[in-house]
């Protein structure tokens, strides 16, 4: 059984430079407790590179990066480091496209102990997952169709039958899977397939994968609506896969039900390679103060223990990345944790503080 995994890890712009190193350090060390060795190789990429180099990821660590077993990584880019055609720099786009990452897997889980928006009770134990599908619908064309006009811009919405498959296919294993641990087995079409022919075709491919899926049970939403039951039923939800922007802006949604964007994490799952990273960006307006808040990248952390453990057959990395979350859990549930960005002034070392406290007595 391997034991022993290779990972590439990136430590992004801004308060990605504060909240990976540390983070790097608590999963290895969560890993190693339960015998797996995470091997870590660093892989420069990003907007300060691009700064220092001009090229923000060399083709020779975007090699590197896709032989790992895993990419772990924050955010690159910064809002005043740009391509000289406007465009951010953001080598975390150029994995998801160059490696397939269909899958954009962003759990909504909430942590004990914290004030959240909603007042219902039930929404202090969220436990869905937002499936974004992250390499084609209306992102896959970001330039207009009508560049020079002064009229009118277009831009199209691509889905293929081959990357939806395999996007049902992923949510109706993740949903088979999270079943089997007591969760609904519900998987959720998210699309507006009543208005835009693409997202009727999304839908039927939806109808066609189901079919491979007897035992999980199904609805459709359209998106406008899932956006409404975000906030008014959350806790109804299981597994959600939908088109990219519809995922994007759905997924920032759950991450408010979580606490903030702080709090979310997220893998970008393909066939061959996984990036796992927090949902935010670089955050430039509050790096260097030591305010950022590591809850999302620790998850993802997490996520990407669970995800080596389920493709390698290696029980042990699960447990592993199940005790980290449950050490995150334990930290909130002590109610001295309130994040900056939830109103409060705990700060990244007193957040990691907590989490290994609670480490050390498990
Ligand atoms: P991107 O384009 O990469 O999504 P963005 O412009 O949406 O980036 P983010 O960096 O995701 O911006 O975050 C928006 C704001 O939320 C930040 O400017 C910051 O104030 C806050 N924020 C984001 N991440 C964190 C975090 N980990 N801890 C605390 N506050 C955060
Ligand atoms: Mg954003």
């Amino acid at each position: 059984m391997k034991n022993e995994f290779d990972i590439a890890v990136m430590p992004g712009d801004g308060i990605g430079q504060e909240i990976t190193r540390p983070s790097f350090d608590l999963v290895a060390d969560v890993a190693s407790e339960f015998g797996v060795k995470l091997t870590y190789t660093e892989i420069e990429a990003g907007a300060d590179l691009y700064r220092r180099t001009g090229e923000s990821f060399p083709e020779e660590n975007f090699i590197r990066a896709k032989q790992a077993d895993a990419i772990y990584l924050a955010a690159m880019g910064l809002p005043n480091v740009r391509y000289p055609d406007g465009t951010e720099i953001g080598p975390q786009h150029d994995l998801r496209k160059r490696l397939e990452l269909y899958a954009g897997v962003r759990p909504c889980i909430t942590m004990p102990g914290l004030p959240l928006p909603l007042i219902d009770e039930r929404s202090k134990a969220l436990n869905f997952v937002i499936v974004r599908e992250s390499t084609e619908g209306i992102f896959a064309y970001p330039r207009s169709h009508e560049l020079d006009s002064h009229e009118a811009a277009y831009n199209l919405i691509k889905i293929t039958r081959r990357i939806s498959e395999k996007l049902f296919d992923y949510s109706f294993s993740l949903a088979q899977r999270r079943k089997s641990k007591g969760t609904r087995g519900l998987v959720t079409c998210i699309d507006k397939a009543n208005v835009l022919s693409s997202m009727f075709f999304f839908r039927s491919i939806f109808n066609e994968v189901k079919e491979h899926y007897p035992e999980i049970s199904t609805e459709y939403m359209y998106v406008d609506a899932a956006a409404l039951n975000l906030i008014r039923r959350p806790w109804e939800f299981d597994v959600c896969p939908v088109e990219n922007q519809f995922g994007d802006i759905l997924s920032d949604e759950a991450a408010a039900l979580m606490g903030g964007m702080g709090m979310s994490p997220s893998g970008e799952i393909g066939d061959d390679n996984a990036v796992f990273q927090p949902c935010h960006g670089s955050a430039p307006d509050i790096a260097g103060k030591g305010i950022a808040n590591p809850t999302g990248m620790i998850l993802s952390g997490a996520m990407m223990l669970d995800y080596l453990g389920t493709k390698f057959s290696n029980d042990a990395a699960i447990q592993a990345s199940e005790t980290l979350i449950e050490a995150v859990k334990s930290a909130y549930r002590t109610k001295k944790l309130l994040p900056y960005e939830l109103g409060g002034s705990s700060g990244t070392a007193e957040i990691f503080g907590l989490v290994n406290k609670a480490l050390e007595k498990d």
